[in-house]
This record gives C-alpha cells, structure tokens and sequence, in this order.
C-alpha cells in the first residue's frame, strides 16, 4: 500500500493518543494475557449506577425512546440540567441555555473545534487532564502551558494567569476539582481569577466541572461564573453524569453558557454525532431529578479511601503525597524514585519508566504525571475497594523496598 494512500490529517498525525487510553489498553491486553493487574489508572468510580437510574433506562427502552432525538438534547433532560445548574450552582439559567452531548470530552471538543483558528492560544495549567492540550492542536489552537506546581498546590495564581494571557488568548481552561491533582479552587481563589479575567475580555472560560461532588473535607464547590457572574456571558460551565452517578458508559455529558456559542456548539453536532443516545437521556434526567443519596455516599466512600491511599503512599520510601481536596486521584511525587534500579535491571529515568516498571514488575497500573504535563509524579486513581488498594499499596511498596 502506498505510503500516500496513509496519509492522515496533519493535526491528527502529530496529536498524541490518551495517555490515559494507553494504559487502559495495556492492562487489557495484560489481563488478557493472564496477569492479574491491579488497575489504578482508569479514571471511573467503581460503582454501579444506582438502581432508580438503571430501572429508568430499561423504561425508556420499552417506552419506545429509541429513536433520534432533538440534536441539542430532549427537551426533558434540558430542564433537569437547567434545574440543576440553578439549584446546585446558582447559575440563572433556562433549558434554552443548555446542550447535552454524548460525554463531556465532546462538550470540550466541540467548543474548541467551534471557536478555534489558527493562531488562538489557550491557556492550559499544568497538571491538566491528558486531552485538553491533544484537543486544541486538533482544533488548530496553540495550548499555552502554564505549569503550577506543589508550591501553589498546583493551582493556577492571579499572577501566572495574567504573564500568561496575551492578545491571540482565546479560552482558559480550569478544572476544579482537578484531574489529575485533586486540587479545588476556593470561591476565594476563583474571584481573584476573575479580577484578572475582567480586565481580558477576549478570553472565553471554560470551566470543567466534571468532579464537582466529589469533594471533601466539608469544602463548598463553587464554580467560576457564580463566583463572578459578570463572567456568565463568555464562561461555558461544563458537567455530566459519569462521575457523579457513576454513569461513565452512559456517555452523557452537558453545559450552559452563552447561545451563540451553544447554537454553534449545536450546529457541529448536527454534523457529526446528532443527539445524544435517548436511552441515555432519560437515565442521565432520572440521575439529575432522582434522590441524591447516591453522591452523598460515594463522596464518603472516596473521602476515606483518599486518607487511606495518602497515609499508606507517605509510609512508602522514595514517593510523597499530599491529601487532594477533591476527585479520585492521589498525584504522588516519585522523585525518590528517580536514577534507582528495579528487581529486574530496569533504571528509573523518568515518571513513565516508574509506571512501566510498576505496571510489569509490581502488576499495579498508573500513569505517569509526565502525561499530564508535570513530573515526575504518578497518578493513582483510588476508585477501588480497601481491599484492593492496599494490596496496591503493598506491591507498589514491594517495589520500592527493593529498588538498588
Ligand atoms: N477521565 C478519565 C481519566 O482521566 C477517563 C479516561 C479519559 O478519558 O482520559 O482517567
């Protein structure tokens, strides 16, 4: 075949796949092998979805909402989402000021590859999710890294937003809770960000909300356009079920923000998936209007595996942790790790090398901070049961201990 008849699209050639997505393979191929891995490297609560959700789903099956539906969502779902914007975010919004689409990485994307041209920057602080740089190279955008580091529990300062932004700045894009770090934005925090926002009107903000109830400590999460409003007109609040519910499979993910950004949104859509899944639609509405016992205790349950994870992680040699504030994850520092020999005769050059080994020599699946633009740490999602996150923590410290 000739090498011409290969030829993909430029952007697409020099993206790099899901750095979460490779591991996620891995362990499959793995475990298809006959390993028994311990897999702390998909980013998905390990519970069901919960009952009332699933009973709505098999009803709308045999209701008959199995058709297309409208391309922005069914009129229903739109309501719940409005409703809950309004009641969980404070947001003063209509069912016309919202778009569901099939998961929140295609709100991003969408947004992106709806607003982008060539030359627009957008600021991305690092540690950030594996798909936000990839996404805006792909929709012809420049990602501006903005690393922020332990020392401002790897948030985004005031002062780093501003030497970031300049005239071609087209988005900002913040995470709180944040995947990979856990780190949560006070109301505090984000009205200092806003100040420098309002003095930048060409910046449009994204604010991904996805982790929103899984936070802890009795912390309130506030997001960035109710902490300023006067930033509602050009903020896109995204969110979805899959964290929240549990509902990762559902796909079904969704936003308010401006409508003209919407319609365009709305309009790609149109183009390319159509609505989303109805069956999913109706889950996704019975998990937004339904009882909310269900967060209630699987913030519980991630509260207490988190203290669990940053007590036995902090007791193991060569890795150090601090307690996230919010999410899933543990991002640990392995610097200690660094320019050591593994059991096997590997060297630790580098986060990956970390990951690699723990993944081939300690069957515990992770993936290396280098992946979300700051190393050398390890992100280790604890959605998982005791049981099988301290047995991790025994074999990622098996590891360590024999390490020359
Ligand atoms: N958000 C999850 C993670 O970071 C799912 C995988 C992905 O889409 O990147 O692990």
């Amino acid at each position: 075949m000739s090498a011409d008849l290969q030829r993909l699209n430029q952007r697409l050639a020099s993206a790099k796949p899901s750095a979460t997505y490779r591991i996620i393979d891995r362990v499959a191929e793995r475990r298809a092998q006959g390993a028994r891995i311990i897999s702390l490297c998909a980013g998905e609560p390990d519970f069901d979805t919960p009952e009332h959700v699933r009973q709505a789903a098999i009803q709308a099956i045999e209701e008959g909402h199995t058709r297309y539906t409208q391309v922005a969502g069914v009129r229903s779902l739109r309501e719940a989402v409005a409703d809950k914007f309004r009641r969980e975010n404070g947001l003063d919004v209509t069912w016309q000021d919202t778009l569901i689409c099939s998961g929140g990485k295609q709100v991003i994307y969408n947004a992106l590859a709806a607003t982008l041209n060539e030359g627009d920057e957008i600021i991305v602080p690092a540690p950030y999710w594996v798909s936000y740089p990839e996404m805006v190279e792909l929709c012809g955008g420049q990602a501006r890294i903005v690393i922020c580091n332990a020392e401002t529990g790897f948030k985004l300062t005031p002062a780093a937003l501003a030497a970031a932004i300049t005239d071609r700045t087209r988005w900002l894009i913040l995470n709180s809770p944040s995947n990979p770090t856990g780190a949560v934005y006070s109301r505090v925090e984000l009205e200092a960000l806003a100040q420098v926002l309002l003095t930048n009107p060409q910046v449009l903000i994204l604010a991904d909300d996805i982790y929103e109830h899984l936070i802890f400590d009795e912390q309130t999460f506030v997001t960035l356009a109710q902490a300023e409003p006067r930033l509602m007109p050009r903020t896109l609040t995204m969110n979805g079920v899959s964290k929240a519910y549990a509902m990762t499979g559902w796909r079904i993910g969704f936003a308010t923000g401006p409508r003209w950004l919407l319609h365009a949104m709305e309009k790609l859509q149109g183009q390319q998936t159509s609505g989303a899944s109805s069956i999913s639609q109706q889950a996704a509405r019975a998990a937004l209007a339904g009882p909310k016992d269900f967060i209630h205790q699987s913030r519980a349950v991630f509260q207490r595996r988190r203290d669990l994870m940053v007590s036995r992680l902090n007791q193991i040699p060569g890795l150090a942790c601090e307690a996230p504030g919010g999410a899933f994850y543990a991002f640990a520092c392995c610097a200690g790790l660094i320019g050591r020999t593994t059991a096997a005769g590997r060297t630790l050059r580098t986060d990956e090398d970390v990951a690699l080994a723990l993944l081939d020599e300690a069957n515990v699946a992770v993936v290396q901070g280098s992946a979300f633009g700051l190393g050398p740490y390890i992100r280790i999602a604890y959605a998982l049961d005791d049981a099988s996150l301290h047995q991790a923590c025994d074999a990622i410290g098996r590891f360590c201990q024999n390490l020359r």
